[in-house]
């Protein structure tokens, strides 16, 4: 891949008894074709002023047998198609030169077949040698007949004549041809009927549609899918070998032909002249555009011209004088063919189940390899499945309480959980920066600062001072507003300012912890109320979790100590040696009642380590809600603060419900702990260090959330009442 290859280009010179050995002589190296043309016997119609042209070209074969010009021409193209690489090879020429003997050869004689036939050997020697592959073989002939498309398999029965005519159709795939029968075929003998069957349709429709077949381009194509046997492989690659049967090139009588022949001519001439200005375009690396809709040979033949694939052109000649002309046209069109380069890749395609199968083994094995680094580095077994809504909770709940400083750290656990972490900080950061954005909507009118109309108007309510600042803003510690100062000069504060505070606010408010009681005695009894039934539940659920816990630690010592004392039994059985009765072992009655005692411990360590998973993800789930309440009992208190203590008391009409401004929040100084006592933190301890199985998350009973999702729809309803009060 990535080296640029020129297009083969070889010549073969139809064997005669008549050969122009003074006007056609070979180079030395079989590569070069010279030609010399006395200036009298052409005159006129040769360009009389060039008598001599040579031609390098990759080779020349001149009386080779079909054999060798297998060997030379397709060989690497088809062994190479195996691998990947689609090929094309390509024989041009004047009509009666031999593109079809190349081609196809004689069907009648097997000595004398082409390359077609042998392609397919090829190909499916090529299999038997690949056991690793399961490689698929399909074909199909195509004929282009007047910009026209003929399937020259669609005799078989089981295809049928098609309704509609063929088209050519593009994909990222590549390009097909659709109506266009392809076939697939599972042995050589097979593939030698489908082309036997084109080669008779060609010859048949030449008599009944009266079409003369060396005026048609066919394309007899083998494609190649190669899939590894070997399971864990998910590439696999796909070929086309276009084996071409060009038109004859020859150029229109000078004897005006009419009719039929005329445009015969017309499209040949024209699909050949496409043909090489496509060619030439792709040799082009500097061209973009490369004009294979043209004409249909170009369009069909898209993805296995020049470009990605490897390509062969063979010019049919004759070596007689009386053709000259054309033979030194058809050497002038390799000549220029021989000039582009190409730059074949394989065609790797990837099958995408395979490939979900092995990610998924390897993500196995990684999880695998995980639980014994994590055995090895003597963590407790951590579970690393995506987290669910609960567990992301009670993240969420760690961060909030981090901020308020009521959690000194967080643990780390695996990446999935820090990284779940950042991801609450920045959910909290939003929603605080929400709340602080809302408590300022709702405490003050904001104004677009350039919208001066409605700053004038605010003005004249005597809502804003002649600076700019909002009536009543606190000194010092006011939130930025919507409103920039008018006046540039900061020394001009206003004098109003003061007189206005001490206007509104004769005493100054309490203390806020002292407020918060009140707050909680008054409108806040019902939330805070439902808080602390819930937090009970929790610290109940915590001591429960703690005591269980100690249980299980109790069995699982019980049962090492079991375990001890039977092997000490088993080997002093084995030392003493053993009694056997009718193949069964017997034991005495000390070993017997301690493989029942560790069978009973067995069973209470399962049920307690049941109960445990239960209670922890009961746990979560209280935790959740007790977080929610909290954080809803200091939002409702900032309300209550703001409008007891703050507000003035002729702007308290428009911040009654309905009124067009609302009291905000001063952003919430997390300034109470709610939240955790010794108690609290201790059972937290407590949980930290359990023992964790690794499904342990993610399971919670359904009777509990029920339970606490009606605890969670009662807070809600009593915050809305509190609200209308
Ligand atoms: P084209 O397809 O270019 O029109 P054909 O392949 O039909 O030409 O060749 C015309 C005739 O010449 C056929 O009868 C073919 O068998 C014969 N012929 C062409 N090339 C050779 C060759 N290299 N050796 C023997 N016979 C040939
Ligand atoms: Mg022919």
């Amino acid at each position: 891949m990535g080296t640029r290859k020129k297009v083969h280009t070889f010549v073969r010179v139809k064997p005669t008894d008549d050969f122009a050995h003074e006007m056609i002589k070979y180079g030395d190296d079989n590569k070069s074709i010279d030609i010399h043309l006395k200036k009298d016997t052409r005159r006129g119609v040769v360009n009389n002023q060039q008598t001599d042209w040579s031609f390098k070209l990759d080779g020349v074969l001149h009386n080779a047998s079909q054999d060798l010009v297998y060997e030379t021409v397709a060989k690497d193209v088809v062994a190479q198609a195996l691998d990947g690489y689609n090929g094309t090879i390509m024989c041009y020429g004047q009509t009666g030169a031999g593109k079809t003997y190349t081609m196809t050869g004689t069907t009648e004689n097997y000595k004398h077949r082409g390359i077609l036939p042998r392609a397919l050997q090829q190909v499916f020697r090529m299999i038997e040698e690949r056991p690793t592959h399961a490689i698929t073989v399909r074909v199909s002939y195509l004929e282009i007949y007047n910009e026209s498309l003929f399937d020259l398999l669609s005799t078989l029965p089981y295809v049928g004549p098609s309704v509609t005519p063929m088209t050519i159709v593009e994909n990222p795939q590549g390009v097909f041809i659709k109506g266009l029968s392809v076939h697939l075929t599972s042995q050589e003998e097979d593939a030698f009927s489908l082309l036997f069957e084109g080669e008779t349709n060609r010859i048949i429709a030449s008599h009944t549609m009266n079409k003369n077949s060396s005026r048609s381009h066919c394309i007899f194509t083998i494609y190649v899918e190669a899939h590894s046997r070997t399971l864990s492989d998910e590439k696999y690659i796909t070929s086309k070998i276009n084996l071409v049967d060009l038109a004859g090139s020859e150029r229109l009588g000078k004897s005006g032909s009419e009719g039929r022949v005329l445009k015969e001519a017309t499209y040949i001439n024209k699909s050949l002249s496409f043909l090489e200005q496509a060619i030439i375009a792709l040799g082009d690396q500097k061209r973009e555009h490369i004009p294979f809709r043209q004409c249909k040979l170009t369009h069909a033949l898209k993805d296995s011209l020049g470009g990605n694939c490897n390509m062969v052109l063979l010019t049919n000649i004759y070596g007689e004088a009386a053709q000259l002309e054309e033979t030194l046209s058809s050497l002038r069109f390799a000549s220029r063919m021989k000039l582009v380069t190409t730059e074949p890749a394989i065609n790797e395609k990837y099958d995408a189940e395979r490939m979900v199968k092995n990610l998924e083994k390897e993500l196995a094995l990684l999880k695998q390899e995980l639980a014994i680094h994590d055995s090895l580095a003597n963590r407790t077994l951590v579970n690393y499945d995506p987290m669910d809504e609960i567990q992301i909770a009670e993240i969420n709940s760690q961060v909030r309480r981090y901020l308020e400083g009521t959690l000194d750290e967080i643990d780390i656990i695996n990446l999935r959980q820090i990284q779940e972490v950042f991801n609450q900080f920045r959910v909290v950061l939003s929603q605080q920066e929400q709340e602080v954005e809302s408590a300022l909507r709702r405490k003050y009118t904001l104004i677009d600062k350039n919208d001066f109309a409605a700053i004038s108007a605010v003005q004249k309510a005597g809502l804003v001072d002649v600076d700019g600042h909002l009536v009543g803003e606190p000194d010092g510690q006011g939130f930025g507003l919507g409103v920039t100062p008018f006046s540039a000069k900061p020394g001009k504060k206003s004098k109003s300012k003061k007189t206005f505070k001490e206007q509104l606010r004769p005493s100054t408010p309490p203390p806020k912890p002292v407020a918060f009681e009140d707050f909680k005695n008054e409108r806040g009894s019902e939330i805070n109320r439902i808080f602390k039934e819930n937090k009970s539940i929790l610290n109940e659920r915590r001591k429960r979790a703690s005591e269980t816990t100690q249980r299980i630690n109790a069995i699982k010592r019980e049962m090492d100590v079991t375990k001890e004392a039977l092997n000490f039994q088993k080997s002093l059985r084995e030392k003493q040696g053993e009694y056997e009765n009718k193949g069964l072992m017997i034991i005495d009655e000390e070993e017997f009642l301690l493989i029942l005692k560790l069978k009973d411990l067995k069973k209470q360590y399962r049920t307690e380590y049941q109960d445990l998973r239960d209670l922890r993800a009961e746990i979560q789930y209280c935790q959740h809600l007790v977080d929610q309440c909290r954080h809803r009992l200091l939002t409702e208190f900032d309300i209550w603060y703001n409008e007891s203590f703050f507000i003035p008391e002729d702007l308290q009409v428009a911040l009654k419900p309905g009124g067009s401004i609302r009291p905000g929040m001063v952003p919430v100084s997390r300034i109470m702990s709610l939240g955790e006592d010794a108690q609290d933190k201790f059972s937290q301890l407590q949980q930290v260090l359990l023992p964790e199985g690794p499904d342990s998350v993610a399971f919670y009973n359904a009777k509990v959330k029920t339970e606490q999702k009606h605890n969670y729809l009662k807070t809600m309803m009593g915050l809305q009442q509190a609200h209308r009060k």
